[in-house]
């Protein structure tokens, strides 16, 4: 079995593989090809990919012959000509944003697997691409925040003075916002936090921080469908915003996560909450690519909103491409090596097992993935 890595496009700085996995893909039996320069913006020179045992190539010459396609972003479909019948082809494809890519890999024959769709479930934790990129988002959230923060976030008792420590919110406590209560924590700040599920309470007492939670509407007992948050009623989103405005003011930093799949995300502050924020307070709202939880957010840039900096960071794991690639590269090999026959030395994906349902777009020359086919 060959696996090609290819070099991703440009603004992925990326990489689907790390010479750590190149070396259990070559344990395991297979031969790696690497794409020229995909390690590049990783930190990951070519050379190292060679001394793991990779070959190098372009990518007409790393596909050829490659029966697994590695890549963190869905490939260009022009860009894959030469690939292999029956490729699996292996990555975060994005298929509800590009479902003619989707169809494309159909017609070269391609078997389309998207990690992003892994489900919540214990078996599959250690393949989660979506966990494994949060993290490090939520952690780079914060140090965003303390970098555009005029102030410092630990107490400092100097012999000029006193330093206050930042006031951190957290709204969202999934993957991303526990990392970001632990990340602010460690850099001293002061920390509260916010969640429409009840499970999150004890986590974020157990980091040291203070829930915030609306206790006179009931919100999700336990941790709801696969671990996710559903739309609230309106009642509850009344109470919420009636909770945040008394809280918000008096906040320094608020690093907002909170997403509802398939849905845009909730809109936990508006303009006028906004305004009774302090100037000089930052929010970075980590939704903003889903349309974001704040009123103003625009992903991918910093605006200034009567003093406030709004922060709509877009895919912050790429500003950690060194980790977020061993980590991605580690999911991906992870998923690979659970279904790997030794016999027929490739992985073997059953129709009915839950995750290969729950990923697998394509397969002999069809659309099958229910969230695809059913409109
Ligand atoms: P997410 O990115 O979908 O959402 C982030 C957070 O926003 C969630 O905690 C959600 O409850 C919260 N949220 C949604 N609407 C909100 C609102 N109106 N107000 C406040 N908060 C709101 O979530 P995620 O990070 O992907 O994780 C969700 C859950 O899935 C967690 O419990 C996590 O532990 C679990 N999980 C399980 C596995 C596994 O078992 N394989 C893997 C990853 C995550």
């Amino acid at each position: 079995m060959r696996i090609a890595v290819l070099k991703e496009g440009a603004g992925e700085t990326r990489c689907a593989a790390v010479p750590d996995t190149v070396k259990k893909y070559v344990a395991l039996g297979a031969q790696v090809a690497v794409e020229r320069g995909a390690g590049a913006s990783a930190s990951v020179p070519d050379s190292e990919f060679e001394a793991a045992g990779a070959t190098l190539g372009d990518r007409a010459e790393v596909l050829k012959g490659g029966g697994i396609i590695l890549s963190i972003a869905g490939p260009d479909p022009a860009t894959l000509k030469g690939a292999e019948q029956g490729a699996l082809l292996v990555g975060a494809l994005d298929p509800l944003r590009r479902q003619g890519a989707v169809e494309a890999y159909v017609a070269a024959g391609l078997e389309a697997l998207a990690m992003e769709w892994m489900p919540r479930i214990s078996r599959a934790q250690s393949m989660d691409v979506l966990s494994s990129q949060s993290n490090l988002a939520g952690y780079k959230a914060v140090i965003d925040a303390a970098s555009a923060y005029g102030r410092a976030f630990p107490m400092m008792m100097t012999a000029a003075g006193t330093v206050s420590p930042a006031k951190v919110f957290v709204m969202g406590v999934g993957v991303a916002g526990l990392q970001a209560i632990a990340t602010a924590r460690r850099l001293g700040a002061q920390v509260s936090a916010t969640d429409v599920r009840s499970a999150t309470k004890e986590q974020i007492q157990s980091l040291g921080a203070k829930p915030i939670f609306v206790e006179n509407v009931a919100g999700i007992e336990g941790e709801g469908a696969g671990g996710y948050a559903a739309e609230m009623s309106e009642e509850y989103q009344k109470a919420q915003a009636e909770l945040v405005s008394a809280h918000i003011a008096k906040q320094d930093i608020v690093i907002t996560t909170a997403l509802i799949p398939g849905r845009p995300a909730p809109r936990l502050i508006s303009k006028a909450q906004l305004a009774t924020m302090r100037p000089g307070s930052v929010i970075v709202d980590l939704a903003a690519e889903a349309g974001g939880n704040v009123e103003g957010t625009v992903a991918g840039e910093t605006v200034v909103v009567g003093g406030v900096d709004i922060i709509g960071a877009a895919n912050l794991a790429r500003s950690l491409a060194a980790d977020a690639s061993a980590l991605f590269a580690r999911n991906l090999y992870n998923f690979l090596s659970a279904f790997w026959d030794k016999e027929q030395a490739r992985p073997v994906l059953p129709d009915d097992d839950e995750i290969v349902k729950a990923i697998r777009l394509t397969h002999s020359g069809k659309v099958v993935n229910e969230r695809l086919t059913v409109a």
